[in-house]
């Protein structure tokens, strides 16, 4: 049995091993001005709903091309599926 993980194809930069991608992540988040910043219960419930979602891969929402964990910080920006998603 091999000795590697085979990735999930639905994890957040944080569950996986891509330090320079979360690096420039985290970046742009610091760069946000601090009331355009989703508090951590609102960053969470957002991460949540793109675990499940199918267009999460690696990082990336397919549908909008951006990092989610860049996007669900940001609280001008919204699921491109509709706001009430989130
Ligand atoms: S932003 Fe919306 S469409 Fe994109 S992964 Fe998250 S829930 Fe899915």
């Amino acid at each position: 049995m091999s000795k590697h993980k085979i990735p999930c194809i639905r994890c957040l930069l944080r569950d996986l091993d891509q330090k320079a991608a979360l690096k420039q992540v985290t970046a742009y988040r610091e760069r946000l001005p601090v009331q355009q910043r989703a508090n951590k219960e609102l960053f969470e419930e957002r991460l949540s709903i793109c675990r499940d979602c199918k267009w999460l891969r690696l990082g990336v929402c397919q549908k909008s091309g951006y990092y989610v964990e860049a996007s669900a910080y940001d609280k001008t920006k919204h699921c491109p599926l509709g706001t009430k998603i989130w």
